[in-house]
């Protein structure tokens, strides 16, 4: 069994905690209680690999960044389609956990959450394709509310790592 350590990383708000309750539990909640950190665990089956994946939603807020983010394996990074803010912000935490951590052999991802919101995009398609492949990682808008591509989005990130 192959241990795997994910870390999501992005604004309050976006759905982190969504996305990981859809994804573990297939359950998506209305209310909204922000919490520091959590961790979850799943064991998923890929290509006959067992992986035992340990999740952990964080607030990357302040200067110093959590000991999650630094001994994660894998970051999935988050942001809202409807909220341009929250574009800006993955991308200013992205520089700076760079800056900070070598993440060239990190498995990453770009999400791209509420993709239901589509009347109220701020963020285009075309630009979280190009942001990701700026970073060298694959791209996926979902939506934890209509639990669209919510697993396709973790298990193609946990796949990444056993390729890696
Ligand atoms: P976190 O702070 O990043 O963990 O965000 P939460 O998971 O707590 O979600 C924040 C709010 O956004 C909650 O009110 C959720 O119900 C809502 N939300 C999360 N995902 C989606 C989505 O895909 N579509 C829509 N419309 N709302 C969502």
């Amino acid at each position: 069994n192959k241990d795997f350590f994910l870390t999501l990383i992005g604004q309050g708000g976006v759905g982190k905690s969504s996305l990981c309750g859809v994804f573990l539990k297939d359950r998506f909640s209305t209310s909204y209680n922000p919490t520091e950190e959590e961790f979850y665990r799943q064991t998923i089956k890929i290509q006959n690999k067992i992986v035992n994946l340990f999740i952990s939603d964080v607030k990357a807020s302040g200067d110093s960044l959590s000991e999650t983010i630094l001994k994660s394996q894998g970051l999935m990074f988050v942001y809202d389609i409807s909220n341009k803010e929250s574009y800006d912000e993955v991308c200013k935490l992205y520089r700076k956990i760079i800056d900070s951590k070598s993440c060239e052999f990190i498995t990453k991802i770009l999400i791209g959450n509420k993709c239901d919101l589509v009347d109220n995009r701020e963020v285009s398609f075309e630009i979280g394709m190009r942001t990701a492949a700026e970073w060298g990682c694959k791209f996926i808008e979902v939506s934890a509310k209509n639990n669209d591509k919510v697993i396709l989005a973790f298990t193609e990130c946990a796949f990444a790592f056993i390729k890696s």
